[in-house]
């Protein structure tokens, strides 16, 4: 995709690490980032108050620059993910040595590996008496985490955010760990990154507050994010001081937006006001699409049963579960649960010992959901119900059987895989409107090579303004169904015809696989 568009190596600076805290609850990912902001706390006049912006940056001993996201837990930090922005280069990962590992260590722990964010475990809490950092090295063994002290690879530090004890250490360690991840990015470019914060300010408007990941951001800059734009009226430091630029990794609020884009939204700046405008409206038009798509449900075989009830983007599979002992309803719930995964899973709405009744049936059927009966029948009036209510009733007796037919089932639920192939790029030299046929793009293939038919994405300033199918290609009067990199052809779109002179277009193939669980 565009974000990932590589810059030339010679134009690659050094650049700070960007790190996120995360660990269980109380665990003091709070506490510790308070007390890391407060060793490079300007003492100016306001007496070292600094104001909370989402993230901020400061200098470790060793005199590199640091940047903490400043909005604790990995909700954030997978949101951002999600959305394909990958904010964070280091997680410091909190255990407190009075408590040990927790489940949300071990989320954490998950959240890190799925992202492939290197770890740096910090011991919290060292001055409490009953600290027991011992026990939390050999907990996190478990989990494959192996600390230095015991001969692994995981740096680690023994902190106290409260006694403000070994933050020099952590901080010289992040550095430590981000000069092995050599971490580069070209400062001179058009300004990239993500919003990790925003909000609707009554007095100064739309605040944006962004991660800076490639290239500098200045003040009169035309800036896209989501499906906001604006000019940047002013650049805000986590001093609260005003900065007439920001580089690579550095956050900083911006002020000047028509209104609040979202967390996670990607920034890039554009070259004018009309394209931003273009962007915007594009990419609300493909929001309001893509929310329709989301809400046609496909339904097939054992599935048209079904509903698809949806819940904050999880696919639930509903089912009312009858057995003839309450040891074996137990055990198919838990095998159920197993079934599923971030897409979709099983929704027992009710569960228990005994014949299937006619309250089962009708309290399925309110629900679009399947009952399940094992080592039991149903009786004359919930068999009468499904009837009338065409709910489905299905019998087993043995638990792996059932557990299978609901993985299959579940499976049809699954979204395809999407797997996108880059085939080349080419670049619009001139456009001819040709009459009857509309306007053709008069290029040259720049790489690789384009394929008529194939996906399309049009590039205007390093942001895609269109995307969609390429409908003709010839060279000369001939239609051709491809053309490698070097050579000149003509091109048109499918539905779409306000391509210009210098605009890139990505060809690539998009394959569908069907995933199952
Ligand atoms: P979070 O939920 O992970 O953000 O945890 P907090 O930062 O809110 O801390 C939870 C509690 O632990 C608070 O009462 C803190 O004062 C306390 N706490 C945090 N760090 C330390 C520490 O190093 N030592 C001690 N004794 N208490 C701490």
């Amino acid at each position: 995709g565009l974000f990932d568009a590589p810059d030339a190596p010679e134009s690659l600076k050094p650049r700070p690490p960007v790190v996120t805290i995360m660990g269980h609850v109380d665990h003091g990912k709070t506490s510790l980032l308070d007390a890391i902001r407060q060793t490079n706390v300007v003492k100016g006049e306001a007496g070292g108050i600094t104001q909370h912006i989402g993230a901020y940056q400061v200098t470790s001993p060793l005199g590199g620059k640091i940047t903490f996201i400043d909005t604790p837990g990995h909700a954030a930090f997978t949101a951002m993910r999600a959305r394909g922005a990958k904010s964070t280069d280091i997680v410091v990962l909190v255990v407190a040595a009075d408590d040990g590992v927790k489940p949300q260590t071990a989320e954490a722990i998950n959240h890190a590996r799925a992202a492939g964010v290197p770890i740096i475990v910090a011991i919290n809490k060292v001055d409490k008496p009953e600290a027991k950092p011992e026990k939390v090295r050999s907990e996190l063994l478990q989990y494959e985490i192996q600390v230095e002290s015991l001969g692994g690879e995981t740096l680690e530090v023994e902190v106290s955010a409260k006694a403000r004890t070994n933050l020099d250490k952590l901080l010289e360690i992040i550095q430590l760990q981000s000069e092995i991840l050599e971490l580069k990015a070209n400062p001179d470019r058009p300004a990239e990154g993500t919003v990790i914060e925003a909000k609707l300010d009554r007095g100064r408007g739309p605040v944006a507050t962004a991660l800076v990941q490639r290239g500098t951001l200045y003040q009169g800059d035309i800036v896209v994010a989501g499906s906001e734009w604006g000019r940047v009226r002013a650049l805000v430091t986590d001093q609260g001081d005003t900065t007439p630029e920001a580089g690579p990794s550095m956050p900083v609020e911006i002020l000047g937006f028509n209104g609040a884009p979202e967390a996670g939204d990607r920034i890039a700046v554009v070259e004018n006001e009309a394209r931003a405008r273009e962007i915007a409206d594009y990419r609300t038009r493909q929001k309001r699409e893509q929310a329709a798509a989301r809400a046609v449900v496909r339904v097939s075989g054992l599935e048209q049963m079904m509903s698809q009830i949806k819940v904050a983007g999880k696919k639930e599979f509903p089912l009312v579960i009858k057995g003839d002992v309450q040891g074996s309803v137990e055990a198919i719930v838990q095998a159920l649960e197993k079934v599923g995964n971030d897409e979709v899973g099983v929704r027992v709405l009710l569960s228990g010992a005994g014949g299937v009744t006619e309250s089962d049936v009708i309290l399925a059927s309110a629900s679009n959901a399947v009952v399940i009966g094992f080592n039991v029948r149903a009786l004359k009036e919930a068999r009468d119900a499904a009837e009338r209510t065409g709910t489905e009733i299905r019998y087993y007796n043995i638990i792996y059987d059932l557990v299978d037919d609901i993985k299959a089932a579940m499976s049809g639920m699954l979204s395809p895989e999407r797997r996108e192939d880059f085939l080349g790029n080419a670049q619009i030299r001139e456009i001819f409107a040709v009459s009857k046929v509309g306007k053709i793009a008069g290029c040259l293939v720049t790489e690789g090579v384009v394929q008529k038919g194939a996906s399309v994405r049009l590039i205007r300033d390093n942001v895609v303004i269109h995307e969609g199918k390429l409908a003709t290609l010839k060279r000369f009067k001939d239609d051709v169904p491809e053309i490698r990199a070097g050579t000149e052809c003509g091109m048109s779109f499918e539905n779409y015809q306000d391509m210009r002179a210098g605009d890139v277009i990505e060809c690539y193939r998009v394959t569908e696989v069907k995933r199952t669980l």
